[in-house]
């Protein structure tokens, strides 16, 4: 049987026999008036517990419990261990809650969570920066009252959340423009989470790869249209011998053109398939004098080219690479400076342990508005002009690849109808003294064995 119930009928048991011994001893009104104060006195001391009772709910869970006995004894001590296992629920949710909030601040995506009627219940930081939202000031607000964009309103107001939305925004005191797309999700009783990635770079990689495929497919298509026309041409039957051999020569050219842009483009694919360059020993010295060869026949004499080349200095790098880096600026200095202009080409190294190599031409020159765009894919600042002299749009954008990926940087300056001037230069790091063929006969023998030219000595 239950305790409370034998504890009762206990009660009930001994003040029956009280009353009849009373009666016993004395008369039914002497009885009655013992049930009475029995009774009272178990009322006043049940009231007592109750107040306490009243005031130990009031204090905090784990608080010490009242002096008691008997059956209000055992009821404080079944609510005190209910109270330690809800306290001990209450921790392991708190402490479940505060991990859940770290893993969502430590995502890189913004998180919020948003009850039924879209109020914010709570966001990480990254959503406070992508939506410009403050969780402190913003709790409780409806999102769609902060979200302004129409687009993120119409998606909101839609209910079909399969797919995010793509969002362009700009904050109060942000400069540039942000490409952010947001995705709802459901879940428990209609709350929702909103989550926020930011996909400017994603975008901007999006459309360089549409502008560079539409830049390809158009530079391809005037030399193929011309070569197509020119075909035609000639499989009419009253074409000339000398006619024929003037298309041939023109089809040739535009043949050639397209090799050109090709070969750039295999080797800026070549460059983009490598995280770093060649860790080669490049002989400057020979390097040079290779792209003077190559300098001279393409002036073919009509300018004055200077090569001031200091000899002695390697590059530690890819061959490859830095030679249509430095071939590049060499031959674009020749093809945008008219006959009888000047050329200077010097290598030298700096007090700093770098080098540089410094192309200056007496040249067209550049507005200065074009020069930061300059090493873009395609960019030129005459298009014919480019195309007139062999140009494909994509050589400033291999050097500043090439110089990139050697820890260098380019320089340019010019002035419009006085000339350019494009310094290439390396950090030390990538420069060491080459020691010649004779360096290694005067050596005492330690660096037998090494192939002239090819030794090095570290800074
Ligand atoms: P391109 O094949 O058209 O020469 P580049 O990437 O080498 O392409 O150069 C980009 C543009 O920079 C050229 O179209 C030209 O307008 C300009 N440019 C490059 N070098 C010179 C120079 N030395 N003098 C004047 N303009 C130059």
């Amino acid at each position: 049987m239950n305790p409370v119930w034998v504890r009762t009928f206990t009660f009930i048991g001994l003040v029956a026999v009280g009353m009849l011994a009373v009666r016993v001893l004395s008369d039914w009104t002497t009885a009655f008036a013992f049930v009475a104060v029995t009774l009272t006195l178990r009322y006043l001391r049940d009231a007592i517990h109750l107040r306490n009772l009243s005031r130990w709910s009031r204090q905090e869970l784990g608080a010490t419990l009242p002096r008691s006995s008997g059956a209000w004894e055992e009821l404080y001590a079944q609510l005190y261990h209910r109270g330690r296992a809800r306290q001990r629920e209450h921790a392991e949710l708190t402490a479940a809650l505060v991990s859940f909030r770290g893993a969502a601040q430590a995502l890189p995506d913004g998180v919020v969570t948003l009850n039924a009627q879209n109020q914010i219940v709570w966001c990480n930081p990254q959503a406070e920066q992508h939506l410009n939202l403050s969780l402190a000031k913003d709790i409780g607000q409806n999102i769609v009252n902060l979200v302004r964009a129409p687009d993120f309103l119409d998606y909101i107001s839609r209910g079909e959340w399969d797919k995010p939305v793509q969002l362009r925004m700009r904050h109060p005191g942000q400069r540039a423009e942000r490409v952010l797309s947001l995705h709802l999700l459901t879940y428990g009783f209609s709350q929702k989470l909103l989550l926020s990635r930011d996909i400017t770079r994603f975008e901007k990689l999006e459309t360089t790869r549409r502008d560079f495929v539409a830049n390809v497919s158009h530079e391809l298509k005037t030399p193929l249209t011309v070569l197509a026309g020119f075909l035609e041409t000639i499989a009419e039957s009253d074409v000339t011998i000398a006619q024929r051999t003037q298309y041939m020569a023109l089809m040739r050219e535009q043949a050639e053109r397209m090799k050109h842009l090709v070969d750039d483009l295999l080797t800026l694919s070549a460059l983009e398939a490598t995280t770093g360059p060649r860790e080669d020993t490049v002989d400057t010295d020979a390097l040079f004098a290779r792209i003077e060869e190559t300098a001279r026949q393409l002036s073919n004499g009509e300018h004055a080219i200077s090569f001031d080349i200091e000899p002695g200095i390697a590059v530690l790098g890819s061959e490859v690479e830095l030679r249509s880096a430095f071939t590049n600026l060499v031959t674009n200095a020749i093809r945008y400076t008219p006959e009888h202009g000047r050329i200077d080409v010097r290598w030298h190294r700096h007090d700093d342990g770098g080098a540089s190599l410094v192309v200056t031409d007496t040249g067209i020159g550049i507005q200065a508005q074009h020069l930061p765009r300059l090493t873009e894919r395609f960019y030129r600042v005459d298009r014919g002009r480019s195309r007139q002299s062999g140009g494909t749009g994509l050589g400033l954008a291999i050097v500043k690849h090439v110089l990139t990926r050697h820890q260098g940087a380019l320089a340019i300056t010019s002035e419009v109808g006085s000339g350019s001037r494009f310094a290439a230069t390396l950090p030390s790091g990538r420069i060491v003294d080459r020691v010649t063929s004779d360096d290694v006969e005067a050596d005492s023998g330690e660096r037998h064995g090494v192939p002239a030219g090819e030794a090095v000595t570290a800074e």
